[in-house]
């Protein structure tokens, strides 16, 4: 697929109008093709001249253009050339057009449960053109309106509000004026619950196996779908622009939801399979807050180019977690926020790859680049700065900014520009001269506070980096308790200062700790002085205020980070504070960094293994205090036991741990709790097999009893983690097998994800650098006898997200990375994620080398 430059885009909508799309389809036919009809009014602003459509068919059958008919033939690649216009046009255009397994256009969709088969459009960047004939960029914007027939069981959704018409026939209304990329049509013998709020029909949807999964927690969805619609109402001058809104919870999935106009699509495993933590419930509305946003925040007013993914992305994010915690009960966010995400930015913002929040159009080529704009920087890091910049404006100020902007800009397209001029009028103050630094630069700021000698002498904060920051130091005095907070003392440090003083309140008498950002309010790696690194190493866990703790853990990651702070050290502030914690996500968060990065990855191998025992001790101590005394099963503290139990499974390793999983297994529960769900089960006989203490009867065993697709993928994940070479031969042909052979999307990351274990080092020593050429070879396509089929390039990128050999954290493999880099034939989506990976590895072998 050819991919469409920023300049051909620009001169495409320079020269066209487009007045609306119809959009018919047939899914009544075979498993292979959908037939797809598309009738498109345009016009044109230069008679006589010639433009293309885009359009990925199995099979054009017919195009006519003004009533003459176009050579099928002239279709070249994706382009259909579209010649001699007039100042109005239509296009019709009829094809065969091929389901997609990978999320790439009309996903297809075969239930293991129940032999149902579920459609879903997932349109993403210019995935239209899979599905019918599209001016596939983002601000071409035209209302569409759909038809489909389906089998008479089946119930179609979809942007626009749906209605039967009778023999399996679906119509929807008109949409608004729209971007083809939201385009979303979902089908299936879909389970659906339907209700109104304020007049505007809301549905949720689920596959026949899931109906259950749905309506057990259709009131928790609906009570935060009901909160953010209320809590957008009232912040937002602009009404809701869509004729009703549906939530559908679609297989397979490649992103955690999708924010198509009136019809949001969600990966299904958010209607939990098995017992799931407060943090994951917290992540599912926030998920919920994020795409609602969207409604307004990319689909009301889109961005002209792809360039400014950030104005949909970096909005939607920050909108998600501030609704989240201002209108429903999940009220500790931003500690999440600051653990979860923002952690990922400042990765992703030290790469030789960061790229400013909003970069300029040629900094994003064509659609292929595009793709990498869909990264940490574009949502976590562009929250941060939205954060930060409702830190300067104040929120009424940033509201009154972003009314202004969606009464300009409603149903069109904008800029980073369009929405400076409405802040600044808003603001009555330039706010361009903010957002020239935290916009259209890349790289994260350090903070650092210091302590002059003598002590008792006022403090100062100095700074490296080009942003002004408004933050608050944190000013902690020992306690009995917990570390009295004395003072948040507002900071302003101004872009070009070397240092601030700060006040007298924050240094006489000596504080224990003086924490830099103390509420999370910037976008920066703080460094503490010595004192107070003190402090946190021996009281981290004493901070009241989650917020405080998260940043405090964010600064200790930092310093392993960048090999200033012996990794294992890291294990031991998570043993000395974790018993503590009362918050089970930020648990969750310091266990997963314990046992995947530095256990996995930071620590040399021969300390890997104590390393794993730490951590499962850690867990145990984490269990144990909640047994003692406690009635079977009543645990007081479930969220906690539960993340114990999943951080126990996964670093288990001694005879010990592995006889206390099959008593664990034979017993159905935890001693003490929790009973053993799915996903525990599939969990712990993962860590079994890793180990070679399960055998393949016990996996073909558990995968007889669990016909889901989720336990069928638990069951792939395993048979790649047997720990011998005819399953690991096995694994590899499956994923290298032809750019992922006939995987969906899903079977290859299952599968990827069970092979490399680094507890299987020297079993795959030899798979490491063939790794490399097989992906170069998948790549160019030289795997699947010399095209790539459809969808192909996204399996690849799979391969290199997912395959990814992590654990072999040293030089040659570094080596034979960068021969790949250098030498492949890759797509430049594909390069950039290599070349990420490729520098996390050698961030790994520096820390390993470091100590
Ligand atoms: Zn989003």
């Amino acid at each position: 697929m050819t991919a469409l430059t920023f300049e051909e885009a620009r001169e495409r909508s320079r020269l066209l109008d487009v007045s609306g799309y119809r959009v018919d389809l047939d899914v009544t036919g075979g498993g292979e093709t959908f037939g797809s009809a598309t009738v498109v009014r345009f016009g044109c602003r230069a008679p006589g001249a010639g433009s293309f459509i885009e359009l990925s068919p199995a099979r054009l059958r017919r195009a006519v253009l003004n009533g003459r008919e176009v050579d099928p033939a002239t279709l070249t690649g994706n382009r259909l050339p579209l010649p001699g216009l007039r100042e109005t046009n239509e296009l019709r255009v009829e094809s065969d057009m091929p389901y997609s397994r990978t999320g790439a256009g009309l996903h297809r969709f075969t239930d293991t449960a129940d032999g149902e088969t579920y459609l879903a459009l997932h349109g993403g960047l210019d995935n239209a053109q899979r599905v019918f004939a599209a001016f596939d960029q983002p601000d071409l914007k035209a209302p569409v309106t759909a038809a489909v027939t389906a089998p008479g069981d089946w119930t179609v959704i979809g942007n626009g509000r749906a209605r039967p018409a009778g023999d399996g026939r679906w119509e929807l209304a008109a949409t608004p004026p729209m971007a083809t990329y939201l385009v979303t049509l979902v089908a299936g013998p879909y389970f659906s619950i339907s209700t109104e709020h304020h007049g505007v029909p809301f549905g949720l949807h689920a596959r026949q196996s899931l109906a259950g999964n749905l309506r057990r927690d259709a009131a928790e969805l609906l009570a935060v779908t009901r909160a953010c619609f209320d809590r957008y109402r009232e912040i937002f001058a602009e009404p809701y622009p869509y004729d009703s809104y549906d939530q559908a919870f679609v297989p397979e999935l490649e992103s955690g939801a999708v924010e198509n106009p009136g019809c949001v699509t969600f990966r299904d495993d958010f209607l939990f399979p098995s017992a799931v933590t407060r943090a994951e419930r917290q992540l599912r509305a926030m998920v919920i807050a994020h795409e609602m946003a969207h409604m307004w925040f990319g689909d009301l007013v889109t961005m002209r180019w792809w360039n400014d993914v950030w104005l949909s992305e970096s909005f939607a994010t920050y909108m998600g977690f501030r609704v989240l915690a201002d209108a429903t009960a999940f009220t500790g966010t931003w500690s999440d926020f600051a653990l979860s995400h923002k952690t990922r930015g400042y990765d992703a913002d030290q790469r030789a790859s960061a790229h400013p929040v909003a970069p300029e159009p040629r900094e994003v080529p064509d659609t292929d680049a595009a793709r990498g704009g869909y990264d940490d920087i574009s949502y976590a890091k562009g929250a941060s700065a939205l954060r930060q910049l409702v830190a300067w404006l104040g929120w009424p100020v940033f509201l009154a900014g972003i009314n202004d902007y969606f009464a300009r800009y409603r149903f069109g397209c904008a800029t980073l520009a369009d929405l400076l001029d409405c802040l600044s009028r808003a603001a009555g103050t330039d706010v361009g001269e903010w957002a020239g630094p935290w916009l259209r630069s890349s790289g994260v700021d350090t903070l650092t506070v210091s302590r002059p000698e003598p002590p008792g002498r006022v403090g100062c904060v100095s700074h490296a980096g080009g942003r002004p920051h408004r933050v608050w130091i944190g000013v902690y005095d020992e306690g009995p308790d917990e570390l009295a907070l004395r003072a948040r003392v507002p900071v302003l440090v101004p872009a070009d200062a070397a240092a601030v003083v700060l006040p007298a309140v924050a240094m006489r008498p000596e504080p224990a700790l003086l924490l830099p950002n103390d509420g999370d309010f910037s976008y920066c790696k703080v460094r503490l002085d010595p004192v107070s690194q003190e402090t946190i190493a021996s009281s981290l866990g004493r901070l009241a205020d989650p917020l405080s703790r998260a940043v405090a853990w964010n600064s200790v990651r930092d310093l392993v980070q960048d090999g200033q702070l012996p990794p294992r050290q890291y294990l031991v502030l998570a043993a000395r504070h974790l018993p503590a914690e009362t918050d089970g996500s930020m648990a969750g968060h310091v266990l997963g960094y314990a046992r995947w990065t530095v256990a996995d990855r930071y620590l040399p191998a021969g300390l890997r293994g104590a390393a794993l025992a730490e951590i499962t001790s850690l867990c145990r101590d984490l269990l144990s205090p909640r047994l003692a005394g406690e009635a079977d099963g009543a645990g007081g503290d479930d969220e906690m036991r539960l993340v114990a139990v999943r951080g126990l499974i996964d670093s288990a390793s001694g005879p010990g741990d592995i006889s206390a999983l099959w008593s664990w297994l034979a017993a159905g529960r935890v001693p003490g709790g929790p009973d053993l769900d799915s996903r525990l089960r599939w969990q712990i006989l993962l860590r079994l097999t890793v180990l070679g203490a399960a055998s393949r009867a016990e996996i073909e065993h558990d995968a007889g009893r669990d016909a889901t697709a989720a336990g069928q993928l638990s069951a792939a994940r395993c048979r790649a983690a047997l720990p011998d070479d005819d399953a690991k031969q096995a694994a590899w042909a499956a994923m290298l097998g032809g750019a992922g052979g006939s995987l969906s999307g899903y079977e290859l990351t299952a599968t990827a994800q069970g092979f490399w274990q680094a507890d299987q080092a020297e079993l795959l020593a030899g798979y490491v650098p063939r790794y490399f050429a097989a992906l170069a070879e998948t790549a160019a396509g030289g795997a699947a006898g010399g095209t790539v089929p459809p969808g192909a390039a996204g399996l690849v990128r799979t391969l290199c997200r997912h395959g990814f050999p992590h654990h072999a954290a040293d030089v040659a493999t570094v080596r034979a990375g960068e021969l790949c880099l250098a030498t492949g034939a890759l797509t430049g989506s594909l390069r950039r994620l290599l070349a990420d990976q490729l520098e996390d590895l050698r961030r790994s072998v520096a820390v390993r080398s470091a100590y």
